[in-house]
């Protein structure tokens, strides 16, 4: 099925309820279905929806992103590479250009993996999701969305449909980083800063890890090491080691919980030393 408008697809997923899902680019779908985890009767496809894809920006309200915009047209964005560096990052490192001219932003979010390389970037920025559901619209920060592995806080019949992003503050850098087994793999641990700084000192700072915890996370001792502070080398490498810390990975085939813990500073000091680098003066 293939509805022209929010409303309607919202009315296929309640009308058959149970039995239908929703696809967008396909490439998490479409593989369970494939390996017969899932075996929904119908499936629902927004991407001739219109409004869901694209992205806006205005200095005052920030970045509105739909859900169904692709992660190659994010890569391929002067905006974003502008305003959000840490998004081109993380579309960079995103499987290949075939997967990544699939794959939606949306898709990302709603599959709930705890490594989604979106999940982290969109977490250290503070974004708000706007969905959909038989009730009507609602907003939600991101940060409450992810409730366990692979599972998110929304019905069934709800449609994610857009993505809000603050406006960065002025001197704010940020970076996102990854380390994968190969390039077309989910991340064994990744990590996104965001950073605004006063001269040296560290005015606010927004840390986020996936594959670091049952879902992704943001480290919260991490940032509170460094609130406040001078941005000296002994600091970062504080913040990092908290990260790491507070972090609650698990063995799995892709690393093991020590592998991690030891990657998540590295990471976490390499993000904030770019974000730092990528700070504008003004
Ligand atoms: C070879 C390969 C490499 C990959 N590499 C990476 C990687 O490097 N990093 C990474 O993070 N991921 C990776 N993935 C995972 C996958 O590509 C992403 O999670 C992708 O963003 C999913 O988006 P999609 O549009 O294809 O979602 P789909 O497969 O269409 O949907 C995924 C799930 O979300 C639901 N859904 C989708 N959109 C919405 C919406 N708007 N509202 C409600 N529910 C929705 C669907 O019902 C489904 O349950 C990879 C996958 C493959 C096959």
């Amino acid at each position: 099925m293939e509805p022209r408008s929010v409303q309607e697809a919202v009315r296929l997923l309640a009308e058959h309820n149970g039995e239908i899902k929703v696809l967008a680019g396909g490439t998490d779908l479409l593989v369970s279905m494939k390996l017969r985890r899932l075996k929904p009767r119908y499936l629902v496809s927004i991407m001739k929806i219109p409004g869901l894809q694209g992205m806006s920006f205005n200095p005052e309200s920030g970045l509105r992103i739909g859900a169904a915009t692709t992660i190659r047209s994010l890569e391929r964005s002067a905006l974003i590479a502008q305003h959000y560096p840490l998004l081109s990052d993380a579309a960079k490192s995103f499987a290949s250009v075939q997967v990544r001219n699939m794959a939606t932003l949306g898709g990302n979010i709603c599959s709930a993996s705890p490594g989604a390389d979106f999940a982290t970037s969109l977490l250290a920025l503070n974004t708000q999701v706007k969905i959909v559901g038989p009730d009507g619209e609602r907003t939600a920060s991101l940060e409450g969305f992810f409730t366990g592995p692979d599972r998110c806080a929304f019905r069934p019949d709800e449609i994610l449909t857009e993505f809000l992003i603050p406006s960065p503050k002025p001197k704010t850098g940020s970076a996102f980083m990854k380390l994968g087994r190969v390039s077309m793999d989910l991340a064994k641990v990744n990590a996104a800063v965001v950073l605004t700084v006063d001269g040296d000192f560290c005015k606010d700072v927004s840390i986020a890890l996936g594959a670091a915890a049952p879902t992704p996370m943001k480290a919260r001792k991490a940032e509170a090491v460094l609130r406040g502070r001078k941005l000296t080398n002994e600091a970062i490498e504080k913040a990092a080691q908290a990260a790491s810390a507070e972090a609650q990975p698990r063995t799995s085939f892709r690393s093991t919980a020590q592998y991690k813990r030891e990657a998540i500073k590295v990471l976490v000091r390499h993000c904030l030393m770019l974000a730092f680098e990528r700070k504008p003066s003004k």
